[in-house]
């Protein structure tokens, strides 16, 4: 496997895979790799030739009091897990190679990205669009792999490509949980004992609601209510939205109409964590 830390090295490989008339699928990650970005990584290697996996703490989608420094990082052991599942190239800039001192470009979106976790991160997704936008330049990829567990995330990339022509296939795959139900994420990692077993109100929030809609319920704000209720049971749960939003625009709606999304974001200590269901 290689790694390339420029944009040069990438550019190279992919131009011999090109040449060759290979096919390139990109997982993007911020690194701290676990068995959901594991996921992501075998669907592209059964999908495609070549695979790069990104490693890159972008600091553009964090804001000023958010977790960019004390995010969790292992790069050596994210490129044996790489390695492992098949990848072939692993690309890890530093943060000045992608972003020039007087960098001043950058991909907005309206609409979707204000509602749900774009309320309480306004410059979140826009840096994310930035830099999926650039990795996208960079590596050319003909598919690349996104997380539901990002739900928002996802229909904001589905939408980018949609709106700005991009010709690349966006894979969107399911949420991988651990065996107690918690969807695995890097900053589980920030959790102590207790407040791990806390974080458990939001995947047991989610299977509530998922179950009421799937045995009729059609009352987006009847099951908000049940699910809310569930997480201020919680001592160290403090919510920060509970939603039921249209699974396209993102914007609330009042019924459980195919596809709607119902996410949620909700600190347990000082942790925001993230979970959703999509009905469709
Ligand atoms: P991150 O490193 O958090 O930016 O995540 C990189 C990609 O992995 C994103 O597309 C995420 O949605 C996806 N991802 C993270 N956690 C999970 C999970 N538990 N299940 C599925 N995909 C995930």
């Amino acid at each position: 496997m290689k790694i390339a830390y420029t944009v040069k090295e990438v550019r190279e490989q992919v131009k011999i895979w090109r040449k060759e008339g290979l096919t390139v699928g990109l997982v993007p990650t911020m690194g701290y790799l676990h068995e959901g970005h594991a996921s992501l990584m075998k669907k592209a290697v059964e999908q495609n030739d070549k695979v790069v996996a990104s490693v890159f703490l972008n600091p553009m989608q964090f804001g000023p009091t958010e977790d960019l420094e004390s995010y969790p990082r292992d790069f050596e052991q994210d490129c044996k897990l790489c390695d492992s599942i098949g990848v072939d190239m692993v690309f890890h800039p530093e943060p000045e190679e992608m972003y020039a001192p007087d960098f001043c470009t950058c991909v907005d979106m309206d609409v979707l990205s204000k509602t749900l976790c774009g309320k309480s991160r306004p410059i979140h997704f826009r840096g994310v669009c930035t830099v999926v936008t650039k990795l996208f330049n960079i590596v050319t990829p003909d598919r690349a792999y996104f997380g539901q567990k990002d739900a928002q995330q996802l229909a904001i990339i589905r939408r980018m490509v949609r709106d700005l022509n991009m010709d690349i296939e966006i894979v969107g795959c399911p949420i991988i949980r651990e065996e107690d139900g918690l969807a695995k994420s890097s900053r589980n990692t920030y959790l102590n004992e207790e407040e791990r077993q806390a974080a458990l109100v939001l995947s047991k929030a989610i299977f509530l609601g998922q179950k009421m809609v799937e045995d009729g319920e059609r009352d987006a704000a009847t099951v908000k209510k049940a699910m809310i209720e569930l997480i201020e049971a919680e001592p160290l749960a403090k919510i920060d939205y509970v939603e039921v939003v249209d699974g396209l625009s993102m914007q609330p709606v009042d019924t459980y109409t195919e596809p709607t999304l119902t996410a949620m974001a909700v600190y347990i200590g000082k942790t925001r964590l993230i979970d959703n269901f999509i009905f469709e």
